[in-house]
């Protein structure tokens, strides 16, 4: 059985969330693109987790954690995140935590050249987490990337070190006119944060294949939503790896295996963090109002999120890329101090409706078409069946699935593990 869980929407629709609770019905978690830009928040029996880049299956005693090839890892963030987990009780070992050697770790100059480019770029910023992604996984596609797995053979990767820290100052020194790198440092940095690592590196994709075979339950765990899809999202202010349920096979190393299952996690409204078009945005009053009900501050950078009703349009086209078979909708007890609700139903573009989401540039010139529907106005956190909750409620969960046209199975209430109901139950 392979399912994965894939965000619908900008990110941050509460995956960590969500993995956390449906992972108890799984073997092994999986990660598979993007590194340690993203944040899921996890609240459960062993406290609040902030996750970067371990799996959310890792605060599960059986479950089985994979960092897949298609990631980038930060070693030393990672490190750090283990050192975190582990004061918090949770056990990490080569058990319980298998990291790819195919995966491409993301340099401390990789960081830098983020920083850089954003200061060199100034109010035109992307809005960049600054952890070095855009320039790693540029590398990665260069072929001047370091794996995982050449730290098991030291002596080969320090002989590349000099090599690729040469080729990088031609743009650190040469073009941004900042200070070299340096070869003993990048060989430093590799023993004191690589070293830790070492046992964890292994074929992950011989790993799942083997684990399937033997019919484990396989869940891959995707970061941000389907509008930061590199190839599909509102580029260029994407992420720069694959958000997308489809390349999980991919990304995990497991490209012979076809998903079972692909559950969307969407927004009952909308988050969006950093720049880029956000066509149903909401400004000042009202995105307060939002902002502070759904604490809509970045997990991995306490940036405020930029918030907005609902988006049909941004949610159908999310659903059809991570093709979707079934809605986890999230956070509808964030709503519950309305008297009324806005949804955008459509964009409205010279004048005229549309219902698909439509190329990048042209979204700056698209308007929100709001419609406005009845609220609960009464808390609903604390509904654990569909019989629960108000009439409001479920007219909104129905109203959500008919303009998307696919079906809410799990409502989730709230950020802890058992804060949701089902709504096929
Ligand atoms: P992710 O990146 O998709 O995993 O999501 P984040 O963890 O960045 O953001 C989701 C936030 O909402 C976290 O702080 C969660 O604890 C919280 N959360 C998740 N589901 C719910 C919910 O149903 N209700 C409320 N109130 N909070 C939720
Ligand atoms: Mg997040």
């Amino acid at each position: 059985m392979l399912t994965s869980i894939c965000g619908i929407n900008w990110g941050d629709e509460g995956k960590g969330r969500m993995v956390d609770l449906i992972s108890e019905e799984y073997d092994v978690v999986c990660r598979y693109q993007g590194g340690n830009n993203a944040g899921h928040t996890v609240i459960n029996e062993k406290g609040k987790f902030i996750l970067n880049l371990l799996p959310s299956g890792i605060l599960r005693d059986d479950v089985v954690n994979v960092l897949g090839n298609g990631m980038v890892i930060d070693i030393k963030h990672l490190n750090e995140e283990m050192g975190r987990l582990r004061e918090q009780g949770i056990q990490i070992t080569p058990e319980n935590l298998k990291i790819s050697d195919k995966a491409v770790i993301t340099m401390p100059y990789h960081v830098r050249l983020d920083c850089l480019e954003e200061e060199r770029l100034a109010d035109k910023k992307f809005g960049s987490t600054r952890r070095g992604i855009a320039p790693v996984y540029a590398d990665k596609y260069m072929k001047k990337a370091f794996r995982m797995g050449e730290l098991l053979n030291p002596e080969l990767l320090y002989s590349r070190a000099e090599a690729i820290v040469e080729w990088k100052n031609l743009t650190v020194a040469g073009g941004y006119n900042s200070e070299p790198v340096k070869t003993e440092e990048t060989i430093e940095y590799f023993k004191t944060y690589g070293e830790p690592l070492k046992e964890f590196i292994c074929d992950t994709g011989l790993y799942l294949n083997n684990a399937h075979k033997a019919g484990k339950k396989i869940l891959f765990e995707a970061q941000l939503g389907a509008l930061r899809d590199i190839d599909l999202g509102i580029y260029p202010y994407t992420s720069s790896s694959s958000t997308i349920a489809a390349y999980a096979p991919i990304g995990a190393g497991v490209p012979n295996l076809k998903l079972d299952k692909s559950i969307g996690i969407m927004k009952a409204y909308s988050s969006c963090v950093g720049e880029g078009p956000f066509t149903a945005e909401y400004f000042g009053a009202a995105a307060e109002k939002l902002r502070e009900a759904g604490g809509e501050y970045g997990a991995a950078t306490g940036r405020p999120r930029r918030v907005g009703p609902f988006d049909a349009v941004a949610s159908a086209y999310g659903i059809r890329c991570q093709g979707a078979d079934e809605i986890a909708l999230t956070k509808i007890d964030v709503l519950s101090g309305y008297e009324e609700i806005e949804i955008c139903t459509a964009y409205e573009l010279n004048g005229k409706l549309i219902n698909e989401f439509p190329f990048t540039d042209v979204l700056d010139e698209c308007k929100p078409v709001l419609q406005k529907v009845k609220g609960w106005n009464c808390d609903i956190s604390g509904c654990r069946k569909k019989e629960e909750l108000p009439k409001e409620a479920l007219d909104y969960i129905r109203l959500l699935e008919k303009l998307c046209g696919c079906k809410i199975t799990y409502v989730s209430v709230g950020a802890e593990r058992d804060a949701y109901l089902k709504m096929d139950e």
